[in-house]
């Protein structure tokens, strides 16, 4: 009977448990997590926190589920693996045997690192204690000051806006997740935060949190300029949980190094989900996403090739559709503009393919709440960002990952002022009735 061990209750680790349920029914399935809520939603948080879904929304399984992956459940922290002895090592001493492991650890948030950062008042987003924490420190709080300039940061300051408090958003750069939109589509994300109340700070660093008894009650900024808050909250980027891999002799670049088959170098030892640093074979480089649905895709593959069922992950486009500043925004394929800034590395939701910049010609129309760009390459379109009116975004998921051949409408897309929109939308029409 094999001994299968998954570090890790998130979506990864419960993909690859369901997956090897399907192939193996007699081994045994033991989860080690650290959460105490177990297998949640996190993309779900920032709903939470807005009150849009309520705690429950959040729970995908049902005791049904459970059931039927017939896994035990040991809560706690894995503080070391032993390759050679083929156990993990938990906080408390006690260990664990395994013939196949899974490190689906995630990753967490990266912390500020300013004085002022214990005081009570300072929040992330990463768990569902943390959001927890947020929503009960904001029904005392009136104004708070939210750090970075990605997706979690809008999505603090959006829950927070929702909470009835006076909100300040800080971003390192110019302009809002500059290294991902270009400016039109940050000034339109900006404007619509700018409708809803928030204060955007660009181009603004912050260098202390300022505190009385314990608690925050402002912050200071390099400019020396001071806002008064009684809460901070910070999205500044993730970074790869890699210190027990790292410990173990795990090669480990940005995340944990795996190939095709989600095999670290170790044998017997496989990573999925945001810790791992995929193989990308379209592209030749391993890379990071912070998404669910790859989380998941990786998860599964993993547990299938854990189970002995040879099964390769092939790195799909990724994409995301998120909402911005109440804007829904699909983000598929590499948008880029190859710029440093916020976040430091990638953040939730996010993905590090979207910050290359393609062999490309820009195509965009729509300069208000909705908005489109394409980002078409010599036959193909290899990214797309849609921002406000969805009706092209599924349509474009498929162009771009199925790289169809665009050359029919390529030089009407290039046109200066084209209508772009209703030039894919008369295309994909052809497309999909050719297809069916
Ligand atoms: C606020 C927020 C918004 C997001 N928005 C989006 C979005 O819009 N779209 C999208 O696609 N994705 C989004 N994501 C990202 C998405 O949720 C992640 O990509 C996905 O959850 C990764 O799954 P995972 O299983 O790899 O890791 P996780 O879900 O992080 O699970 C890892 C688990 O391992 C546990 N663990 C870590 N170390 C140990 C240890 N040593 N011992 C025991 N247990 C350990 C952790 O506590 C955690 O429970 C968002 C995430 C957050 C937090």
């Amino acid at each position: 009977m094999t001994k299968y061990v998954i570090i890790g209750t998130g979506v990864a680790g419960i993909g690859a448990a369901e997956a090897v349920r399907r192939v193996d029914k007699s081994g045994t399935i033991t989860f080690i997590g650290d959460d105490p809520h177990g297998y949640y939603s996190r993309p779900g948080l920032a709903y939470y926190l807005t009150g849009e879904a309520n705690e429950s929304l959040l729970f995908p399984y049902q005791p049904q589920d459970y059931k039927e992956l017939n896994a035990h459940f040991l809560r706690g922290s894995a503080t070391r693996i032993h390759p050679e002895k083929h156990q993990v090592e938990l906080k408390d001493g006690k260990r664990i045997p395994y013939d196949r492991l899974l490190l689906a650890v995630g990753s967490s948030a990266v912390r500020l690192n300013v004085p002022g950062v214990n005081l009570e008042g300072v929040v992330k987003l990463d768990h569902m204690d943390d959001a927890r924490r947020i929503m009960a420190l904001a029904k005392r709080a009136r104004k708070a000051v939210v750090v970075g300039g990605g997706i979690t940061a809008l999505e603090l300051a959006e829950g927070l806006a929702a909470c009835k408090l006076k909100v300040h958003l800080l971003i390192r750069t110019a302009h809002y997740w500059s290294n991902v939109l270009d400016e039109i589509e940050s000034k339109i994300i900006e404007r619509k935060l700018f409708e809803d109340g928030v204060i955007i700070h660009a181009e603004s660093e912050l260098t202390q949190i300022l505190g009385k008894d314990g608690r925050v009650t402002g912050i200071r900024m390099a400019s020396a300029e001071q806002l008064d808050c009684d809460l901070v909250a910070y999205g500044i980027g993730i970074q790869p949980r890699l210190t027990l891999a790292s410990e173990a002799g795990i090669l480990c670049e940005r995340g944990i190094l795996v190939d095709e088959q989600l095999r670290t170098n170790l044998a017997d030892i496989y990573a999925a989900g945001d810790v791992a640093q995929v193989y990308d074979p379209a592209s030749g480089r391993s890379v990071l996403d912070s998404l669910w649905s790859p989380a998941r895709e990786q998860g599964r593959a993993a547990g299938m090739n854990m189970a002995g069922r040879t099964s390769a992950y092939l790195k799909a486009v990724p994409f995301n559709v998120t909402r911005l500043a109440g804007l829904t925004t699909t983000i598929i394929g590499a948008v880029g503009s190859g710029q440093a800034g916020e976040p430091l590395t990638i953040a939730r939701g996010d993905s590090e393919t979207w910050r290359d910049i393609p062999d490309a010609i820009i195509a965009q129309s729509g300069f208000e709440v909705n908005h489109l760009r394409l980002m078409v390459a010599s036959k193909t379109i290899v990214g797309a960002i849609v921002i406000g009116d969805q009706k092209l975004s599924s349509a474009l998921q498929t162009i771009i990952r199925d790289q169809v051949d665009i050359t029919p409408v390529r030089e009407q897309l290039i046109t200066p002022d084209a209508p772009i929109a209703d030039i894919m939308a008369q295309f994909w029409a052809q497309v999909h009735a050719s297809r069916n």
